[in-house]
């Protein structure tokens, strides 16, 4: 028998003569075993239904796919049969619970192209395509793609989970309350935020290795006390949440966050280290104190930020009223930020008088904010938030230019103290601002003391010592301001030479009252003369004050009972009248709050 290429006769324009019945059969072995190399390198498993819906071949990669053995059926077995044998199909084509494989075997015989996505017995994911052919039966294609969905699930777990704590982050967090208040809440549901009090101090005292592992076991806690009713997250460095979606009402989430703070705060041993810290907690309530995540997040960091506020270790609902203190601080971050360009700032200086024999030695620069609205502002109240905002650089750079340009138009060798904020050490430009500062006012740098408090010695040790020493190498000196106040005075004496330590006023305070406070005062003035380093008592507004102090050997004092914080014009009148008798001083200087006389002056 002759066969004919239908698609050249169809192309009329040639005949090539008939094949023989032999090239026929060789032909058609050719194709089969050209079909057959390409079968069986698709990496997809693949077989053909016949009309019938028997299988009429497939490639070892199906047979794989499927746990079949080439010879476990015959080709023109019902291709539902041969699935049936299958391990990997079996359970599921016998069990309603998993309609997915009633899906596979509706689509097999459907008439029009169909995927679907199948998770087998085994756990193995297929991706199976069923394509009908114009002739009668199907191609079906099955693809692996177990490891795909095992990366696509990892990078999802990886996206909405903390990589140390392994805990959910803000992220996924956001998505299960938005769910959680996207429903009817019977109860309500309650949001918590925990920030971990001196987390800090650990990291900077015990390195970042600690801190990790630390976190790692405080997400454990959190997670324990949490087991039964709620989501925990980690929201940020040392921040965690707690979303609670039963039982919110306020007693019971109370004892909840007291018992949280509690366990929170146990020691932590770890690796051979001791470690204690506390928890801060802010609550905010659904759906009274939010109806959506952003109200109800931002109403959580309040309540947080009012906890801290309140001194740390203890825990707050929030409350309308936060909201307002809120916004009356940010009307005053508004304010602070243009007073430099403003020209707000100005300078106070209040003697510091030395007391063998007694004379001044020169005057410490106090920042004042002269604001339109406010009035004279104390740098209590606004230098933390100028901290926070990152305004003391500029503000400490003014101060310094400032107070060195005033002192040298006082009498040598009197000098100006000025005082320095953590931030200004953690700016990088503190030697070249002092610098400058003395550059350009040409006052001698031995008639600079630079005051720093301890908090300053808690934030990077290293890089704060090495910055005091390049400050001591430019002649200025450096006193330790408020001492005693923090947990580890006497160890930040021996870790940097110290020109001077400024007894805090509360030891000067307790004078005559608390025998402790004597004692302190007993105790630092004898370290101070072994280490040769000079002393000033501040807070200073009594006789009794004074006499002791000059009988427990201090070297100089600073207080009301001389003078209080004088505007700078007032310096030149002040040294003066120092030099009369006490009578004729007392006239000349009235003594008056500088706030008010600032205030009066403006008046005039
Ligand atoms: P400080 O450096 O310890 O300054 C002494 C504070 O005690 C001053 O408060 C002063 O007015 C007050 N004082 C002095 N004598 C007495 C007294 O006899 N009795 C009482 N009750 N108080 C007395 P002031 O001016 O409100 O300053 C408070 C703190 O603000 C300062 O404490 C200092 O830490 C900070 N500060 C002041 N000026 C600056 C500045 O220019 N930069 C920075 N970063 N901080 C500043
Ligand atoms: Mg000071
Ligand atoms: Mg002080």
């Amino acid at each position: 028998m002759n066969i004919t290429d239908s698609s050249r006769v169809h192309a009329g324009e040639f005949q090539e003569p008939s094949l023989t019945r032999e090239q026929m059969i060789r032909e058609l072995t050719v194709q089969q075993d050209r079909l057959k190399v390409i079968l069986e390198n698709i990496p997809q498993g693949i077989c053909f239904v016949d009309e019938e819906g028997n299988l009429a071949a497939c490639n070892r990669t199906f047979l794989n796919l499927v746990g079949l053995a080439a010879d476990a059926f015959e080709h023109g077995k019902p291709y539902v049969d041969v699935l049936s044998d299958s391990p990997a199909l079996r359970d599921q084509m016998g069990s309603n619970e998993q309609p997915y494989a009633a899906d596979y075997f509706s689509m097999v015989s459907l008439k029009t192209r169909a995927t679907a996505e199948q998770r087998w017995f085994d756990h193995r994911v297929m991706s199976i395509v069923h394509q009908p052919l114009s002739t009668g039966g199907s191609i079906e294609t099955f693809d692996d793609i177990t490891e795909s969905r095992r990366a696509d699930a990892r990078i999802a777990h990886v996206a909405t989970h903390d990589a140390l704590t392994d805990l959910p982050n803000r992220d996924l967090l956001r998505r299960q309350i938005e769910e959680a208040l996207s429903h009817e809440i019977p109860d309500g549901c309650a949001l918590m935020y925990i920030d971990l009090d001196r987390f800090k101090n650990v990291n900077d005292t015990l390195g970042h290795e600690i801190g990790d592992v630390l976190l790692q076991r405080v997400a454990e806690r959190i997670s324990q006390h949490a087991s039964n009713c709620v989501v925990v997250a980690r929201i940020g460095g040392d921040e965690f949440a707690v979303l609670i979606r039963q039982d919110v009402e306020h007693g019971h989430v109370s004892m909840f966050a007291e018992r949280l703070i509690c366990g929170l705060s146990d020691s932590y041993t770890i690796r051979g280290h001791n470690v204690v810290i506390g928890a801060s907690i802010g609550i905010a309530i659904a759906p009274e104190d939010g109806a959506n995540w952003a109200e109800l997040a931002k109403h959580a960091d309040l309540a947080l930020y009012d906890a801290k506020s309140a001194g740390r270790g203890c825990y707050r609902f929030f409350d309308v009223a936060m909201e307002r203190s809120v916004q009356a601080e940010r009307a005053l971050s508004l304010e602070l930020q243009q007073a430099i360009g403003r020209h707000e700032f100005e300078l106070c200086y209040q003697p510091l008088v030395n007391l063998h024999p007694q004379r001044i030695n020169g005057f410490e620069a106090l920042l004042r904010w002269r604001n339109p609205k406010r009035g004279i502002v104390n740098p209590g109240e606004f230098v933390p938030l100028a901290e926070e905002l990152g305004l003391i650089a500029p503000i400490g750079e003014w101060v310094l230019r400032h107070a060195c340009w005033r002192a040298t138009r006082w009498p040598e060798p009197l000098r100006v103290s000025v005082n320095l904020s953590v931030a200004q050490f953690r700016a990088n430009g503190l030697v070249d601002a002092v610098a400058s500062a003395l550059r350009e006012s040409g006052l001698a740098p031995h008639r600079l003391e630079l005051e720093i408090t301890e908090s300053m010695m808690l934030d990077d040790t290293q890089a704060v010592l090495s910055v005091l020493h390049r400050l001591r190498r430019m002649g200025v000196s450096i006193a330790m301001d408020d001492f005693g106040t923090g947990y580890s005075s006497l160890s930040y004496l021996k870790m940097f030479p110290f020109d001077r330590v400024k007894i805090d006023q509360s030891f000067t305070r307790g004078i005559g009252q608390r025998p402790e406070a004597e004692a302190v005062i007993w105790a630092v003035m004898g370290i101070c003369k072994s280490l040769g380093i000079d002393s000033t008592a501040e807070g200073v507004e009594t006789n009794a004050q004074l006499e002791f102090l000059s009988s427990a050997g201090c070297n100089e004092a600073q207080g009301y009972l001389f003078s209080r914080p004088r505007p700078e014009q007032e310096i030149e009148r002040f040294l003066a009248a120092w030099e009369l008798d006490e009578s004729s001083r007392a006239a000349l200087l009235p003594e008056r709050d500088t706030v008010q006389g600032i205030a009066q002056e403006d008046v005039s």
